[in-house]
């Protein structure tokens, strides 16, 4: 199943389906820019989701194509407000320098903020130099900033709060005493007027997702990769969230969807539950 990237409501047309349910309200849009997990896929983009509320863009993760795939649904790239990176895992961040050099040679002019874990900020601003990215050659200015767990960004009407996660923590167990970082990695809940979504982006645990479920959301936006799928559908069965889009299914669960469909469909018959495919669109 091969799904080309699109803004248009065609792609979630594509599945058919009775999924997606597209209100006249609309507050709040998700376009799925690449659902992808972290191995190599020939149908799937990497992680990146682009969140539209209060008519402010921003981005969670930075999965490669990003800037193709922007550019080829004819994107504005003056038009993105924010980059918030959720770890530094490649499916993730990959796509950042690439997007960075389409915005200065296609002219972006707005200043640009970019939110992400605090050991990856150094080394991101070494790499673009040594890809001479260089500021100087902008008319935008990124600036950097660290996430910080529980800690708020405000900004046009949209507050996106991260929340530590424990999907790094295997790695921090093997590798803290050699490599020596914080192994932060965050999950986000965005609010906006009368709106409310948890985005998990990678998670180690179910209970990670704890701090976004702590009151309701209008939509969970949730990854299938690192935790059993029964683990994770019994987590969410009780939590006060009506619709849930599943997204970065690990490869096997992709590659068996129908049966993950199944299964999601006993365990969470309360809810309204999406997988997300590259380039569906989602109205809030
Ligand atoms: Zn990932
Ligand atoms: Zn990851």
């Amino acid at each position: 199943m091969h799904v080309r990237g699109s803004f248009t409501a065609d792609a979630a047309v594509f599945l058919g389906n009775d999924e997606i349910q597209i209100l006249d309200m609309k507050k709040a849009k998700l376009r799925c820019l690449g659902c992808g997990d972290g191995l190599p896929c020939n149908d799937r983009k990497h992680a990146s989701y682009l969140y539209t509320i209060n008519e402010i863009d921003f981005l969670i993760d930075c999965g490669e194509p990003v800037c193709d795939t922007l550019q080829e649904a004819g994107y504005d790239f003056n038009s993105l407000d924010r980059i918030f990176i959720s770890h530094m895992h490649s499916d993730h961040v990959g796509g950042f320098f690439m997007l960075m050099q389409g915005f200065w040679l296609e002219g972006r002019t707005k200043a640009l903020p970019i939110h992400m874990p605090k050991d990856g900020i150094e080394p991101i601003v070494r790499m673009m130099e040594a890809g001479c990215l260089f500021e100087e050659l902008f008319r935008f200015k990124p600036s950097y900033y660290a996430l910080d767990s529980n800690t708020a960004t405000e900004f046009g009407g949209v507050r996106v709060t991260p929340f530590n996660t424990t999907h790094l923590n295997g790695f921090k167990k093997s590798f803290q005493d050699k490599y020596k970082q914080s192994y932060e990695a965050f999950c986000f809940l965005i609010e906006g007027t009368n709106i409310r979504i948890g985005h998990s982006a990678d998670i180690g645990a179910p209970e990670d997702l704890a701090p976004i479920l702590a009151e309701p959301v209008d939509l969970l936006v949730c990854e299938l990769a690192h935790c059993e799928l029964e683990d994770l559908f019994d987590y969410l069965s009780d939590k006060p969230v009506d619709r849930i889009a599943f997204m970065h299914l690990g490869r096997s669960w992709w590659s068996h969807i129908g049966e993950v469909k199944s299964i999601a469909q006993r365990r969470l018959k309360d809810k309204q539950v999406t997988f997300l495919c590259d380039g569906m669109v989602l109205t809030i």
